[in-house]
C-alpha cells in the first residue's frame, strides 16, 4: 500500500504573498486590494518574509534548494480566482528531495512551493458567497513520495510535520489541509480537500478498505478524484477531473526570478527524535515525553534543563503537575526544586508547588519509594502474624507504618501510602 500527501499550509506572515493587506481580518472582504482582487493593470510585489518562511521550512525538512526560485500562473476559471489565475510555483520550487524522520523509517518529500490562496467560498442554499480576505494569503504546498504505508504512519508523519512546522513558528491551531493519493494496488486514487488530522486518518481508512475490497474481488479500481464526506465517513467519486496536464501553466511575467542566498537559521527541532532520545527508545515512556512536548516550547525547554541531571520520570512528573495547574512559566529555581522533590518520591500537590514557590521548606523524604516498599515487604514477611491481626485490628497498620518510619527515618505519610498499595495489591508476604 502506498500512501502520498500534499499538504497546505498556512505561512505566517502579517500580510499577503503578494500586496501588503494583513492576513488577520474578520469582517469579511475588510481585507482587500486591486492586486488581490485581481484588478486589471495591478501588479503583485512578493514578500520576501513568506519566502524566508519557506526557505526555513526547506531546511527543517533536509531539501535541497536551488539558486534561485520563480513562479508560473496556474489558470482556472473560478469564482474564488480573480484574476482566472492562481501564482504559484513549477520547475524553480522553494525545495526539493527532503525527508521527515518518523520513528522507524524516513518519509521522502518530493517538493515544497509557495503559492497564495484563493478567496473563501461560502455555499448557502440557493445563493454563494465569496469572502476574499483569504484571497492572496501565503501557503506552503508540501508534497511527500508515497512512502506512507499505514494509518499509524500517516498519524505519525502529520503530528511530526506539524511539531516541525510549530517550532518554526506556524500557527497549527489553523487546521490542516490536504490532499491523499492512495494505491492499494495499482491504480492511484486522489482524495481533495480534506480538513484536519482526524478526518485525513478516517478518509485514508476507507479508501484503502474500499480499494482492497474491490482488489480482493477481483474488480478494477478506477484511477479517479475523490472527495471525503465528513458525514457519511465515506469518499466519494467527484467528478471533476484534476490533473497538472489539463492546467494552463504559464510563465507570471509580472515577477522577476529570485536569487536565493544561503542564510544560517535557527536550527530546527524534531520533536520526535528528542522525545527517543529522552527517554532512551521506544514505547510508552517515549510517547508520554512526546505528548507533552510536541506543540508545547515551554515544556522542551523544562526538559532540555533538567534532562541527564534529574531521572525522566521526575522530570515527566513535574512536568505533568505544572500543565494541570497552568504553572509552566515557574523560574527554573524553583522547578529544580520540585525535582528534588519529586525525586526522593514525595507526591507534588497543589500545596507542595505553592510552598516552593513562596520559598517555604518542603519536607523531603530522604528514602525512596523502592526502599520503603522493602521494609515493608521485609516486616511483613518476618511477623507473618501482624497481617492476620491487621484485618482484625486496624491500629497494626500504624504499627507498621510507624516502624517503617521510625527505621528509614521516612515520611510517614508516603509510608502509609506506599503500605496501603502493597496490600491492595494483596501482599501475603
Ligand atoms: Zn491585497
Amino acid at each position: 500500500m502506498k500512501i502520498g500527501l500534499e499538504v497546505h499550509v498556512a505561512i505566517p506572515t502579517k500580510s499577503k504573498l503578494f500586496c501588503a493587506c494583513s492576513t488577520s481580518a474578520d469582517e469579511p472582504n475588510s481585507s482587500i486590494c486591486p492586486i488581490c482582487m485581481g484588478f486589471p493593470g495591478s501588479k503583485p510585489m512578493l514578500n520576501k518574509a513568506a519566502i524566508e518562511y519557506a526557505l526555513s521550512v526547506s531546511a527543517a525538512l533536509h531539501c535541497k534548494t536551488g539558486k534561485a526560485t520563480s513562479f508560473v500562473r496556474k489558470v482556472y476559471f473560478y469564482p474564488d480566482l480573480p484574476k482566472s489565475y492562481q501564482i504559484t510555483q513549477l520547475q524553480d520550487a522553494i525545495g526539493f528531495g527532503g525527508y521527515v524522520e518518523l520513528e522507524k523509517k524516513k518519509i521522502g518529500i518530493r517538493r515544497i512551493q509557495l503559492e497564495e490562496d484563493p478567496a473563501k467560498i461560502i455555499r448557502e442554499d440557493n445563493y454563494t458567497l465569496i469572502d476574499f480576505n483569504r484571497s492572496g494569503v501565503p501557503l506552503l504546498e508540501i508534497v511527500t513520495e508515497p512512502d506512507i504505508a499505514s494509518q499509524d504512519e500517516l498519524r505519525e508523519f502529520v503530528n511530526e510535520l506539524r511539531s516541525i512546522l510549530y517550532y518554526l513558528g506556524f500557527d497549527i491551531e489553523r487546521e490542516i489541509k490536504a490532499d491523499l493519493n492512495i494505491s492499494v494496488a495499482d491504480a492511484r486514487v486522489e482524495v481533495k480537500n480534506v480538513n484536519g488530522i482526524r478526518n485525513l486518518v478516517d478518509a485514508a481508512q476507507h479508501e484503502i478498505r474500499r480499494q482492497e475490497d474491490l482488489h480482493s474481488k477481483k474488480q478494477k479500481i478506477v484511477a479517479e478524484t475523490r472527495s471525503y464526506n465528513e458525514k457519511t465517513l465515506r469518499t466519494e467519486s467527484s467528478r471533476e477531473k484534476e490533473s497538472d496536464e489539463e492546467y494552463g501553466f504559464i510563465y507570471e511575467p509580472d515577477l522577476t526570478v529570485y536569487q536565493i542566498k544561503p542564510k544560517k537559521l535557527a536550527k530546527p527541532i524534531y520533536a520526535g527524535i528528542i522525545a527517543r532520545e529522552l527517554a532512551g527508545g521506544t514505547g510508552q515512556l517515549k510517547k508520554t515525553v512526546l505528548d507533552l512536548i510536541q506543540f508545547d516550547s515551554r515544556a522542551l525547554e523544562l526538559f532540555e534543563h533538567a534532562r541527564g541531571k534529574w531521572p525522566l520520570q521526575s522530570i515527566i512528573n513535574v512536568v505533568e503537575v505544572l500543565n494541570k495547574y497552568g504553572a509552566k512559566d515557574i523560574g527554573m529555581a524553583h522547578f529544580e526544586k520540585l525535582l528534588d522533590v519529586a525525586r526522593a518520591g514525595t507526591p507534588i500537590s497543589k500545596q507542595v508547588l505553592e510552598q516552593v514557590k513562596k520559598g517555604v521548606k518542603v519536607e523531603i523524604s530522604e528514602v525512596s519509594s523502592a526502599e520503603v516498599d522493602r521494609e515493608i515487604k521485609e516486616i511483613i514477611r518476618k511477623n507473618s502474624h501482624l497481617l492476620k491481626e491487621y484485618e482484625k485490628n486496624p491500629k497494626v497498620f500504624n504499627f507498621i507504618v510507624g516502624d517503617v518510619a521510625k527505621k528509614l527515618k521516612a515520611n510517614p505519610k508516603e509510608v502509609s501510602e506506599r503500605l496501603r498499595g502493597i496490600l491492595e495489591k494483596g501482599f501475603k508476604g
